[in-house]
């Protein structure tokens, strides 16, 4: 167990990490950032940070030696890197969960073997797989790269008359995997967080909203009943469990209608705190930043509780210039990232709106 003095550190600059450092510094902890970007956000906020590239030995040993445990806000961590502080201190979440979340491919096999329901998928790395796979799942579909991909990079959709082959040479003919199209009713998401003793918390499940691919609004609590949030929930904490996870974990959902019924595919896992969580530092007792903080530092989780029905707003590129008039609205909370100019799709900062007990 970390006692409060102790330094954690964080691979990764952006403002997950950012936000990572300001929940470790309430419990007493020092972070030490280590980011290849010289204007990471989340340097502004830690004592220490580490600025070279994750392929520099000499910079990752002095890293280790500086910190006592390690975590990453971001799922691209390359496995070498990973592998390199292994060996020197404790890294959490096990590296080995980036081995299946980097690769959609891996990753949809992972849940298929757990039995949880994913769109149909098929592996795409030639022509006539692309043409076996159209023939298995229909059209449309969405094709994706198994690696690298995030808000929307690297997904092409192709529809009912769509050229496929030319879908595929827009994605540089990388290895894919191509999807199912799921006219889903919504998307949801669920924050996890487990401990190094199997303990698990769940936060409520969130409304996703996504423009251009880009998650714009988050809504808690989810419109669906309370026995398919109690499902979601359950999917959470089994693939927490198969990890032998400990942090935070995010798992987004399709919700999807079959007649009258009504069921839950898993889209994406991020072994990571989460935009779809963020909510949860105006809005709920606990936030899923502490969350992970706790867990990787062998405290014990809290027990969330919801503070009142939220809403989370993005401010992405522009809109960040609309941001004061945040600033009076009564019961929102505003974050802004100080990541300096706005660039279109860059998520600048957001606003979170508590309305108390409902
Ligand atoms: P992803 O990068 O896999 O998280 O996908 C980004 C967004 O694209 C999702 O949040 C969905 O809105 C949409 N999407 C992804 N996969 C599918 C699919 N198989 N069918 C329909 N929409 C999808």
């Amino acid at each position: 167990m970390l006692t409060p003095g102790a330094t954690i550190g964080i691979l990764g600059g952006g403002q997950l990490g950012r936000m990572l450092a300001l929940a470790a510094a309430r419990l007493g902890f020092n972070c030490h950032i280590y980011s290849p970007e010289r204007d990471s956000c989340a340097f502004q906020v830690v004592r220490n940070h580490t600025c070279a590239p994750y392929e520099d030995p000499s910079a990752l040993r002095r890293f280790a030696e500086a910190v006592d445990v390690i975590t990453y806000e971001f799922e691209n961590v390359p496995a070498k890197t990973a592998a390199f502080l292994e060996r020197r201190k404790p890294v959490l979440p096990d590296p080995r969960v980036l081995e299946t979340t980097q690769d959609r491919l891996i990753e949809k096999d992972f849940l298929r073997n757990l039995k949880i329901a994913t769109a149909p998928y098929a592996p795409v790395h030639s022509a006539l797989q692309l043409t076996e796979g159209i023939a298995k799942l229909g059209l449309p579909a969405v094709l994706k790269t198994r690696r690298l991909g995030y808000d929307g990079k690297g997904q092409a959709k192709i529809g009912k008359e769509g050229d496929a082959l030319a879908a595929w040479r827009a994605l540089q003919n990388a290895p894919c995997i191509l999807e199912g199209f799921i006219a889903f009713e919504r998307e949801v998401s669920v924050i996890a967080a487990r401990t190094r003793d199997g303990k698990v918390e769940c936060f409520d499940v969130t409304e996703n909203e996504h423009g251009d691919h880009i998650l714009r609004i988050s809504k808690v609590p989810a419109k669906i009943t309370p026995a398919l949030a109690a499902q979601a929930r359950r999917i959470a904490a089994r693939i927490a469990k198969a990890f032998d996870y400990v942090g935070v974990l995010a798992v987004e959902m399709f919700v999807v209608r079959a007649g009258r019924r009504k069921f839950l595919m898993v889209n994406e896992i991020a072994p990571r705190v989460h935009n779809s969580g963020h909510w949860t530092i105006d809005g709920a007792s606990v936030s899923q930043f502490e969350q992970h903080i706790r867990a990787i530092a062998g405290l014990p989780l809290a027990k969330p509780l919801r503070l009142g029905r939220v809403e989370m707003t993005n401010l992405i590129g522009e809109e960040i210039n609309e941001a004061a008039r945040w600033l009076t609205v009564p019961g929102a909370a505003l974050h802004l990232y100080g990541k300096g100019a706005p660039r279109p799709g860059r998520k600048m900062g957001h606003v979170t709106r508590v309305w108390p007990g409902r």
